[in-house]
């Protein structure tokens, strides 16, 4: 599949892409912001000549405030105002860094953290945020600057408006943290502008808006919710992602509403459009545009999005939108979709030769325990994919489970300030063809069938017990589909650390309306049937604990390393 592009080839990346379309016809819409209070809803739209005037004013006020290449956090909450200050970076050739406003409620280590590493001249933040943020940088001298939409914006081009182009870095990603501290990804404008063409190219982006309340702080957010819609000249309907959490049922009105073509979501939501929208919300819902359903960044089920075409056939939702994905920061972000308009593939494999790394077909009369099924997250899209054996570095056979290795124009050029760790990542050799140019090593394991390819887990969870691979997400599954008080995905298999034998502990969390009348041993003594009839396994600990104990990314992924190390702390005791 090779991207083509409908812009020059200068204004497929995103300052001039913005400027491109805001000169062409400006008052096109480029972004709805709905904010909600109870059942009311308030939208707020900006043109795309609006989000080029305020990009520039941004810029004019940058580059008299920063200078060249210096690096600006974005600590604002979902909103407008973040979008034109992370173009206005863009346009002024200052490295954005897209974080999030801090809470004043807690202590923030992932900011803290973030902040140190990535070492910037200024923070944008809002007047709301603004002390709390000044106490953060406190000492630092770092500036602080007030993102006001009210304020007159600067008219024409600043002379010192240089957009950041080609190798130049256009942004930091910082990764979600899941199995360590965020490291920054350095995205060039070519990274960026190639991962956005790829994306229309496997989308239907001409076909109406993008809905998302994904957060911009996250790579899905910013590049697939914003971007690759602006690159496009499309439309962009968000929200925030406590707008979603609190109602769901607000996304999916947003989609009838807007005609939405487009959306995607982490897999654990395309379950709460299923639990946590009653009936009485679902009416008059028109889901019949979706052309795309996108599922990514976390493992994918193939019952949620069974169950969610259940719930929604009669709004008009086709089943063939489903658009399972997978990517990752460190390849800006997409790195294979499915074919929207084409039914699922799901694989029902034997989960005994899973576990010994190969894919086989289930015996179709195989019972329902000895069958693992996976879903495929489609083809690369405009990259190349590998699978390989992380010992030998030899590129494995089809349906052999290995790391994946990922080759691209999409693929970045390593983290800030963290040489070590992008020469380990980023320069990655196959031991067949040593002196071809390094592959991105993903961590993440899986195989290829077909072309296809389809994640079974990552490297550093992977539960090793008797010689025999056992996957989180599998195991973890299992536990929440056989006990009805636990919380759907609030559940961490992790292997026993230390010196012991090698053994399996299950940390679940027990949903809140059933906290008070819980049977712990009974439910411990499920969750160890479960497993055992499953994965064979006995695990060596079943901890139960209150829903939000388990430690989980600003962007909601389980942390399983951090789990695994409170746990060893006696934490959960
Ligand atoms: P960190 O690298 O800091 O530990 P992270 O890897 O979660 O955090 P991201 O780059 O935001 O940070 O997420 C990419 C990861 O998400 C992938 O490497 C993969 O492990 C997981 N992921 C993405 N898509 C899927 C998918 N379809 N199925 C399973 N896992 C997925
Ligand atoms: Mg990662």
């Amino acid at each position: 599949m090779s991207v083509q592009t409908d812009l020059p080839c200068r204004q497929a990346e995103l300052a001039d892409a913005v400027a491109h379309w805001a000169a062409e016809g400006g008052t096109r819409p480029a972004l709805t912001f709905l904010t909600y209070s109870g059942r009311q809803r308030t939208a707020q739209t900006l043109s795309y000549a609006d989000l080029d005037r305020s990009a520039r004013a941004w810029a004019a006020r940058l580059s008299t405030l920063t200078a060249p290449g210096d690096r600006v956090v974005l600590m604002l909450g979902q909103s407008l105002e973040y979008i034109e200050a992370f173009l206005g970076c863009l346009y002024a050739g200052r490295v954005a860094v897209p974080l999030y406003a801090p809470d004043a409620r807690r202590s923030d280590e992932r900011l803290v953290a973030v902040l140190a590493d990535a070492r910037p001249t200024a923070v944008i933040t809002s007047a709301d945020a603004a002390a709390d943020v000044d106490e953060l940088v406190a000492g630092t001298g770092i500036r602080v600057l007030l993102a006001n939409r009210a304020e007159p914006p600067v008219s024409g081009f600043p002379a010192a408006f240089s957009p950041v182009r080609g190798d130049g870095t256009a942004y930091l990603q910082y990764t979600s943290g899941s199995t360590r501290t965020p490291a920054g990804v350095q995205v060039t404008a070519r990274n960026l502008a190639v991962a956005m063409t790829q994306l229309r190219e496997s989308l239907p982006m001409a076909e109406g808006p993008m809905v998302s309340w994904l957060p911009y702080f996250h790579d899905m957010g910013l590049v697939y919710g914003i971007c690759a819609v602006l690159q496009g000249g499309g439309h962009c309907w968000s929200m925030s992602p406590m707008s979603f959490v609190q109602r769901p049922s607000r996304f999916l009105q947003a989609l009838s509403d807007s005609g939405a073509a487009l959306t995607i979501v982490p897999n654990f939501a395309v379950d709460l459009c299923v639990r946590r929208v009653p009936e009485s919300e679902r009416q008059g819902l028109d889901l019949s545009r979706l052309r795309a359903f996108g599922n990514g960044s976390e493992p994918i089920r193939a019952s949620s999005m069974m169950e969610f075409s259940e719930a929604y056939a009669s709004y008009g939702f086709d089943p063939l939108a489903h658009q399972p994905g997978y990517g990752l920061a460190e390849a800006t972000l997409m790195v294979t979709a499915h074919r929207y308009g084409r039914p699922l593939s799901v694989a029902r494999l034997s989960r005994g030769a899973l576990a010994a790394g190969v894919a086989v077909a289930a015996d179709p009369d195989a019972p329902a325990e000895q069958v693992s099924e996976v879903v495929s997250c489609g083809v690369p899209v405009d990259q190349s994919v590998r699978i390989v054996d992380p010992a030998s570095l030899a590129t494995v056979s089809d349906r052999s489970v290995g790391e994946v290795w990922v080759q691209g124009g999409n693929v970045c050029s390593g983290y800030a300030g963290r040489d070590e760790l992008t020469a380990e990542i980023f320069g990655g050799r196959l031991r067949e063809s040593p002196d071809d140019s390094a592959w991105l090593r993903t961590g993440d394991l899986g195989f290829l069938a077909d072309g296809e390819l389809f994640l079974v887990g990552r490297l550093k969870d992977l539960i090793i017990i008797a010689g025999k691979n056992h996957y989180p997400a599998d195991v973890e599954a299992t536990v929440s589909d056989a006990v009805a008080e636990i919380r759907p995905g609030g559940v961490v298999a992790m292997p026993t650390r230390g010196d012991g034998p090698e053994g399996l502990v299950v940390v679940a969390e027990i949903e809140a309306r059933s906290l008070a009348t819980l049977d712990h041993a009974r439910t411990a003594l499920a969750v160890r049937a479960a497993v055992a009839a499953v994965h064979a396994i006995t695990p060596a600990d079943i901890v139960l604990v209150r829903s939000g104990t388990i430690p989980r990314t600003t962007s909601g992924k389980l942390q399983r390393r951090a789990c695994s190390a409170r746990y060893e702390a006696g934490e959960f005791r």
